[in-house]
């Protein structure tokens, strides 16, 4: 068996410690006979399964008990919607435009009501965090919209919008249990698992309880509503049961790992490997101000769509995968989630170094 060092942005790398956890328990889960694959998920073992999910990530995220966990489906796509159906009371609510997947959501906003666009980045092609402290935000809106970390262009909020007490709604999907959060600061913190939790096929919903009511917009399906995944403990339907199951796991490697804030220490480590070589590199360049810039997803370039091209090939030859930027945007990504070990990304700078030698 050989692993690769997968740098995808989503579906990503995950701790393998989990994965050999999972393969040990396929055919057999603790005695049970079967899989969690093929396992009721109203048998008592699926319920300690999702409970156990449940108290451990409101112990890694230390949520309060006015906030209601969910385990959805739909990936964060479908929160894009699901947000204002079940929040634009007003039908009114302010986005801030910091990348295509808050786009999508502002879009999306649209469709419900009046979505307004009350700060943006795209003058500079999404390549910082636009000052968020003193916003023109209407009074009556219903909420405050924000992609706290843009994916494919590498940003992430260092802090979070002044929205005049204003709900704040954050979809975290890719900085999701990468560092520790104040989550009495959000209304609503989503995000899809498929990049630092678990496989793609869920999508957890923090949200408070005051936000939670029948009073959703007319014509909002019953699988959209949050009042009924919040009243049946996300088990209204079939949950993505077996997702859920693995990432009850990755809580548990995470809460091993020392919790959140060892994670962003080790994160900093990490990321701080491949953005000073970045800064001190000839030929490679990052593309984001360098205040804004993620930990979990570093954009860069050569400068020369060639040359880009080609490290792009090399760097698969030589074990590195997925180094290709969004489609939209071109260059390069390497995405370094929590389960990316250090050694993956020194190990990528050594190769830069001599790629850069070369071609420089
Ligand atoms: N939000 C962010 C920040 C993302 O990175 C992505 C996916 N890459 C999405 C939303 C959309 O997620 P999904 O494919 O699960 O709908």
């Amino acid at each position: 068996m050989s692993r690769v060092y997968n740098f995808s942005a989503g579906p990503a790398v995950l701790p393998e410690e989990v994965l050999k956890e999972a393969a040990d328990e396929m055919l057999d889960y603790r005695g049970t006979g079967m899989s969690v694959m093929e396992m009721s998920h109203r048998s008592k073992p699926y319920d300690t399964i999702i409970k156990e999910a449940e108290a451990d990530l409101r112990e890694l995220m230390n949520i309060p008990d006015n906030y209601k966990v969910l385990f959805l489906q739909g990936g964060a796509s479908q929160q894009f919607a699901m947000i204002p159906m079940n929040l634009m009371k007003n039908r009114k609510a302010a986005y801030i435009l910091t990348g295509q997947w808050a786009k999508k959501a502002y879009q999306e906003g649209k469709i419900y009501g009046e979505a307004i666009e009350v700060a943006s980045s795209a003058d500079k092609m999404f390549s910082y965090i636009p000052d968020c402290s003193d916003l023109d935000i209407p009074e009556d809106v219903d909420y405050v919209y924000i992609c706290e970390n843009n994916t494919i262009y590498g940003t992430k909020f260092k802090t979070l919008p002044n929205t005049k007490g204003h709900t704040l709604v954050a979809d975290v999907s890719s900085c999701f249990l990468s560092e520790p959060v104040d989550v009495t600061k959000y209304g609503v913190i989503y995000g899809g698992v498929q990049k630092n939790v678990g496989p793609a096929g869920v999508v957890i919903v923090i949200i408070r309880e005051d936000l939670i009511t029948e009073d959703c917009l007319p014509g909002t399906p019953t699988m959209l509503k949050y009042k009924i995944h919040a009243d049946e403990g996300s088990l209204y339907n079939t949950p993505p049961a077996y997702g859920i199951y693995i990432c009850g796991k990755v809580f548990k490697w995470l809460k091993k790992q020392g919790g959140l804030s060892a994670m962003k220490e080790y994160n900093e480590k990490k990321a701080k490997v491949l953005y000073d070589f970045l800064d001190e590199s000839k030929l490679f360049k990052g593309t984001v101000r360098k205040e804004d810039r993620s930990l979990m997803n570093v954009p860069f370039v050569t400068g020369n769509e060639e040359l880009d091209a080609k490290f792009i090939k090399e760097s698969k030859e030589a074990g590195f995968e997925n180094l290709k930027g969004h489609r939209s945007v071109g260059g390069m990504r390497a995405s370094i989630y929590n389960a990316m070990p250090i050694e993956g990304v020194e190990k990528l700078v050594e190769f830069m170094k001599a790629f850069e030698e070369k071609n420089a």
